[in-house]
């Protein structure tokens, strides 16, 4: 049977070639969200979630939303 005894160590910067580096960190970029747009008022919003400009989740009224010309 195969024992793996592996130990982590941190490696000090100057022995990680900037090419390894860079290629471990060619996967840290951040995507986009994913958005879809409001069926009722046409807004980009978040899939699955009830429209916070026009409180509606499939056209059905879930919230009041506070228009700002009334504070
Ligand atoms: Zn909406």
């Amino acid at each position: 049977m195969l024992i793996l005894n592996i130990q982590m160590f941190a490696v000090p910067f100057r022995k990680v070639s900037k090419t390894r580096k860079r290629t471990r960190h060619a996967h840290n970029q951040i995507s986009a969200p994913a958005m879809v747009k409001c069926t009722n008022c046409g807004e980009m919003i978040k899939p699955h979630m009830v429209c916070p400009h026009c409180g509606t989740y499939k056209k059905e009224q879930i919230i009041e939303v506070k228009s700002k010309a009334s504070e």
